[in-house]
C-alpha cells in the first residue's frame, strides 16, 4: 500500500454571539485543521493537527514540506515516517507549527495503519485499560461583557449546574481574566450550584505571575480543587516548580509542549504533577506513546488535552485507552488513579458535526469505539460547508 495524495482542509467557523473569552483572549470564532491522507488502495486517513492558532501554517508546512515527500510511501508505519519527517525539520521544527502539522500526518497514517490491520488503534497500541472514560465538561469561559460581575454570576450558575443535569460528574472552570476576589467568587458561586460531590478543576490559561498563582490556589484549597492547569507561562519553569511547591492544589499543564524532547525537560525539571499532552499538537500518537512512558517513569499522571474537531476527540479517547492506571490499584477512580478525558462544551459544528459518529456522555463517560483505525467516518457537507 502506498501514499496517494494528501489534502489539506482548513475549517472557520464564526461564533457570532457564541463568542467567549478566556484569561488570555477572545474566541470569536473556531478553527481546525484537518488532513486526509488517502492510499492507492483506496482507504483514507484522518488527521488534526493543532489547536489554538490559524490553520493556514500547518497547512502550508503540510502542503509544501511534508506532502511531497510522503507521496509513495507505506501509510502503516508512522513511527518510522515520524522520525523522518522530524529529523527532516529539526533544523527548523522542533517546536510549534511543525509538529502541529506532524501530529496532523501521524494521527492519519495511524487511522490507516489500523484500518488495513482492522483493528482500533488502542488495540495497535497494545490494548485498552477501559472502554468508558469519564469525561469532564469544559466550559464557564468568559462572556464579552465580563465586567458585569452580578450577571456573570448568575450566568454561572446556571451554565454549572446545566452540565451536572446532563450527567457530567466533573467540571473544569476558567480563571485568570478577573481579579483573584472576583474568580474566587465566581468559583465559590459553581461550588454551591453543584453541590460538594461534583469535582472541580480550574484552567488559568498561564494568567497568572508565580505569586499570583499561589495566593490563587491557597483561596482554592477550601473549594476542593482537583487541580490547577497552567497556572503560569509555559516558559516559566521556575515559576512551576515555585506554584507546586507553595500551592496545595496539584499542579497540570503541557498543551502548548512538543514531542518528548520538550515533556522531557517539562516533567524532569518538576514542573507538574500531571503532564496534559495534546495529541494534534505534541506530534500525535507517536509522540503521546512516548511522552506517556516518560512521564509514567518519572512518576507523573498523564492526562491529555483535547479542544479540537471531532477528530480530536476520537483521537483522544483511542489514546486515553491505553494509558495504564496511575497507580494500578483494584479500584477505578477518575483522576484519582485514571485518567479522563476533556469534553469541550462550547459551542463546536466542527466538534458535533464533523463525524456520522456522534459522542454520547453516559453515566458522565465517553465510549471509545471498536472500528478499525480512529474509528470514524467524516462528513465531507461539513468539510466543504466550514473550508475557508
Ligand atoms: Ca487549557
Amino acid at each position: 500500500m502506498k501514499i496517494k495524495s494528501i489534502t489539506s482542509f482548513q475549517l472557520r467557523v464564526p461564533l457570532g454571539d457564541k463568542t467567549f473569552y478566556s484569561s488570555q483572549a477572545r474566541f470569536p470564532e473556531r478553527n481546525s485543521y484537518l488532513v486526509r491522507v488517502e492510499t492507492d488502495t483506496g482507504l483514507i486517513g484522518w488527521g488534526e493537527g493543532g489547536q489554538y492558532g490559524p490553520a493556514e501554517p500547518v497547512a502550508a508546512c503540510v502542503d509544501h514540506v511534508f506532502a511531497p515527500r510522503l507521496i509513495g510511501r507505506d501509510p502503516t508505519e508512522p513511527v518510522r515516517i515520524w522520525e523522518e519527517l522530524y529529523a527532516y525539520s529539526r533544523d527548523f521544527g522542533q517546536k510549534g507549527t511543525y509538529i502541529e502539522a506532524l501530529s496532523a500526518i501521524d494521527i492519519a497514517l495511524w487511522d490507516i495503519a489500523g484500518q488495513a490491520a482492522g483493528l482500533p488503534v488502542w488495540k495497535m497500541l497494545g490494548g485498552a485499560f477501559r472502554k468508558r472514560i469519564t469525561a469532564y465538561a469544559t466550559g464557564c469561559y468568559y462572556p464579552e461583557d465580563f465586567s458585569d460581575v452580578p450577571a456573570l454570576l448568575d450566568g454561572l450558575r446556571d451554565e454549572a449546574a446545566g452540565y451536572v443535569d446532563s450527567g457530567f460528574g466533573l467540571l473544569k472552570v476558567k480563571i485568570g481574566l478577573l481579579s483573584l476576589k472576583d474568580d474566587y467568587r465566581r468559583l465559590r458561586v459553581i461550588r454551591e450550584a453543584i453541590g460538594p460531590d461534583i469535582g472541580i478543576m480550574v484552567d488559568a490559561n498561564h494568567g497568572y505571575n508565580a505569586s499570583a498563582a499561589i495566593r490563587m490556589g491557597r483561596k482554592m484549597e477550601e473549594l476542593d480543587v482537583l487541580f490547577f492547569e497552567e497556572p503560569v507561562g509555559a516558559e516559566d519553569r521556575e515559576g512551576y516548580r515555585k506554584v507546586r511547591r507553595e500551592n496545595p492544589i496539584p499542579v497540570a499543564g503541557g498543551e502548548c509542549e512538543y514531542t518528548r524532547y520538550g515533556f522531557r525537560d517539562f516533567i524532569a525539571e518538576g514542573c507538574v504533577d500531571i503532564i496534559q499532552p495534546d495529541l494534534a499538537v505534541c506530534g500525535g500518537i507517536t509522540a503521546f506513546i512516548q511522552i506517556l512512558a516518560l512521564a509514567n517513569a518519572h512518576g507523573v499522571a498523564t492526562v491529555p488535552h483535547v479542544w479540537g474537531s471531532g477528530i480530536a476527540v476520537a483521537t483522544a479517547l483511542q489514546a486515553i485507552a491505553t494509558i495504564p492506571p496511575f497507580p494500578f490499584t483494584a479500584n477505578p477512580i477518575a483522576l484519582l488513579n485514571q485518567p479522563i478525558i476533556e469534553f469541550d462544551r462550547k459551542h463546536n459544528p466542527l466538534r458535533d458535526d464533523l463525524l456520522v459518529e456522534q459522542f454520547v456522555l453516559s453515566n458522565g463517560a465517553l465510549e471509545v469505539p471498536d472500528r478499525p483505525g480512529l474509528g470514524i467516518t467524516v462528513r465531507e457537507d461539513i468539510t466543504a460547508k466550514y473550508a475557508v
